[in-house]
């Protein structure tokens, strides 16, 4: 029988654990975790305690269904030290510095625990799920931020200092919107779902929740509208600049604000085209996930695998 691991995806506002088995998820816990207010609220230690021993208690309950697990493998939202896997920093989730959830939990646990950044825990996911995949991706994750990650010839690359493919961080406007990471105009202030509710809300004084903004613009509503189509033209922006410097074909785009893909594409292709040097036009392939949100699980599992 092949070898049973847990992946976990944290989000800011959402938990998921996954049974993983043969690239499947067998089993699954997802709860709201308001991991952003834990950490705005309590001290760094308090806020470390509080997330460790929530994934110690979904890690039992797991381990409650499935005894014979072999390692565990985290997405986290953040930078993540390539050598000691300490949580560097997390514009979401602040005053975490530093951090180390991985020791605190293997020592619970008595498994073996890989960390690695969200984003590029999902796009390992996608890439062991793309069988006709030629070893280069990059995903998009759009969310309540915008997280990349890049697989190159099968090799997830998260850069020197964990970094790399922090594509939500890249400046798009100068001197534009305050950031979590401390800078401003950076690409997740305009292409997430909290970068549409804030256009909408500079054009409309008015502050409604992606989703409500998605429903009007579905029902034509032009001010909504343009909230998504300025979202996808930025995205486009920093891709082509991305597309310029990697040269990776296979692009794919997940996340929850996913779902509005259609309400982005136009303006999204248009731009991207415009944008790309003409040897590439045409040749970045653009995807939707087709993983229903489990890449992250399904990539952290198998960089535990790989690890354990
Ligand atoms: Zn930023």
């Amino acid at each position: 029988m092949s070898d049973i691991f847990i992946g976990i995806d944290v989000g800011g506002t959402n938990f998921r654990l996954g049974v993983v088995q043969d690239l499947r998820v067998i089993w699954e816990k997802r709860f709201p975790a308001d991991f952003s207010g834990v950490c705005r609220r309590q001290s760094a230690a308090e806020a470390l305690e509080t997330i460790t021993a929530t994934l110690n208690d979904a890690v039992s309950e797991a381990r409650a269904a499935y005894p014979v697990i072999r390692a565990i493998g985290i997405g986290f939202p953040g930078f993540i030290a390539p050598s000691t896997k300490h949580v560097i920093s997390s514009p979401n989730l602040p005053h975490l510095s530093n951090a180390d959830i991985v020791t605190p939990l293997e020592r619970r646990t008595g498994l073996s625990v890989a960390l690695e950044n969200d984003a590029s825990a999902a796009a390992y996911g996608e890439f062991v799920l793309s069988p006709q995949s030629n070893g280069d991706l990059i995903y998009l994750g759009l969310g309540t931020g915008v997280g990349g990650g890049l697989v190159l010839q099968g090799k997830l690359h998260g850069g020197v200092h964990g970094v790399a493919m922090e594509i939500g961080h890249l400046t798009v406007e100068r001197g534009g919107r305050l950031c979590g990471c401390g800078n401003r105009g950076c690409l997740e202030q305009y292409a997430s779902t909290n970068g549409v509710v804030q256009t909408y809300a500079e054009l409309t004084g008015k502050t409604l929740s992606a989703y409500d903004i998605a429903q009007a613009a579905q029902q034509k509503e032009n001010v909504a509208i343009s909230a998504f189509e300025r979202a996808g033209e930025y995205l486009a922006g920093a891709l082509a600049h991305i597309a310029k410097v990697v040269d990776v074909s296979d692009v794919v785009i997940g996340g929850g604000m996913s779902a509005s893909w259609s309400l982005m594409q136009v303006t999204f292709e248009r731009r991207l085209s415009e944008d790309l040097i003409p040897a590439l036009r045409g040749k970045v392939k653009v995807r939707l996930s087709q993983a229903q949100d489990q890449a992250g699980i399904i990539g952290a599992a198998m960089l535990a695998g790989r690890q354990g």
